[in-house]
């Protein structure tokens, strides 16, 4: 007989291709964002990484603008150019307020446009053209400084998921854990205890393995986005949620 654990996971899978799921993401900040991130991957794949680097501690969808409201400051994005400006990227950072963390942000991306140059010859492509399977991409971000668990397995989700990409080892991506992800798993009942627990990530990754071995990742933006629209930290709105019927803390008010 299939599990609790497993009819969530079915409908969480399920979940991309229903129409609401489509309704929801279609609105215009993600569905704007999507397009920036195809665009940065096709067009200028440093843009790309610096807009991973960004992506924590802040709406992604303004995190994901980053790259794009330098440019328009600075006239360009050409790696050689924002290397000599670092002290004017360093001061746009805070003047316009462009991240929650403008100091450690700022640094985050001079640290990751130098990397760029001195590791990967200056095309940021080659994080991921040259190095197949996606385990060796994933390691590959996760040599960025501030890049940790959740952004590097975002980063090769994201890739896994563009059109002309075929990355071998999709088993080998985890779930990006973040804080929507740990509070539905918790709340769900599909990981147990204090999400500040020692070991609770660790938790989360190995039971995304569990139900989906081939391809734990996939529960990362269903799961995300259950978090994000219905299961907020205060009032969650259980009454709409997709998991309503089978999640263990439905109307206790989380
Ligand atoms: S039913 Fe309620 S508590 Fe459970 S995942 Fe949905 S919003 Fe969260």
């Amino acid at each position: 007989m299939e599990t609790l654990h497993r009819k969530i996971a079915r409908k969480l899978l399920n979940l991309e291709s229903s129409d609401s799921y489509k309704e929801d993401f279609s609105v215009e900040g993600d569905a704007e964002t999507a397009k920036r991130i195809r665009r940065f991957i096709k067009e200028c794949p440093h843009k790309f990484v610096i807009g991973c680097v960004m992506d924590k501690q802040m709406e992604y969808t303004k995190a994901w603008k980053i790259p794009d409201s330098i440019e328009a400051h600075l006239g360009g994005f050409e790696l050689e150019m924002l290397l000599d400006k670092e002290d004017k990227i360093r001061r746009l950072f805070k003047k316009e307020n462009l991240h929650r963390h403008p100091t450690k942000a700022a640094d985050e991306m001079m640290d990751a446009l130098k990397r760029i140059k001195n590791v990967y010859d200056g095309d940021a492509s080659r994080i991921w053209c040259l190095s197949q399977p996606a385990e060796r991409i994933r390691r590959n971000f996760a040599g960025f400084k501030g890049v940790g668990q959740k952004i590097s397995n975002m980063a090769v989700k994201i890739l896994e998921q563009q059109p002309d990409m075929n990355l071998a080892g999709k088993d080998l991506i985890d779930i990006s854990v973040d804080v929507h992800v740990r509070r539905v798993f918790g709340r769900t009942g599909l990981v147990e205890g204090s999400s500040s627990a020692p070991g609770y990530d660790q938790r989360i990754i190995d039971k995304a393995y569990e139900l989906n071995p081939d391809y734990p990742a996939a529960l990362d933006t269903p799961v995300w986005h259950v978090g994000r629209k219905y299961c907020r930290a205060k009032r969650p709105l259980c009454n709409a949620c997709p998991l309503d019927s089978l999640c263990v803390k439905k109307g206790s008010g989380a």
